[in-house]
């Protein structure tokens, strides 16, 4: 998918701040960063959003969240819980159309939550 702005991150063409890369999934820091250390996991192969899954790459991207997510706790000790994420569609605030998830983390006082 040339025009489609994951898929030229994960080919290389587009900078990112990598969190965990894998033969299926890449996670790396969300540009607009919510909250320190929000982050973003793709599934590498191009779909748009939840409907397009099939069981199998469901089921391997769900199974590399728990990871994911305790590397995200591991790096900052003021990490106090995680919120997840996925929007499909535009009315849903969906505005890449390459599926992601997003993890949160949350802090004692949000302090730096916009
Ligand atoms: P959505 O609104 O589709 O659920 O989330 C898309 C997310 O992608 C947004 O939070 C936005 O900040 C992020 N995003 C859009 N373009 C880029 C980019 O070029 N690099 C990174 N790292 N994140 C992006
Ligand atoms: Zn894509």
């Amino acid at each position: 998918m040339e025009d489609c702005i994951f898929c030229q991150i994960i080919a290389g063409k587009i900078p990112s701040t990598k969190v965990y890369e894998d033969d299926t999934v890449l996670a790396f820091l969300d540009i607009s960063q919510a909250t320190k250390g929000h982050t973003l996991v793709v599934p590498k192969r191009h779909v748009p959003d939840i409907y397009a899954y099939d069981t199998e790459l469901a089921a391997a991207v769900f199974a590399r969240l728990p990871k994911i997510a305790r590397a995200i706790k591991a790096s900052d000790p003021a990490i106090q819980g995680l919120n997840i994420l996925n929007n499909n569609g535009e009315l849903a605030y969906q505005s890449v159309f390459h599926s992601h998830i997003h993890l949160i983390p949350r802090y004692s006082a949000d302090d730096d939550f916009n």
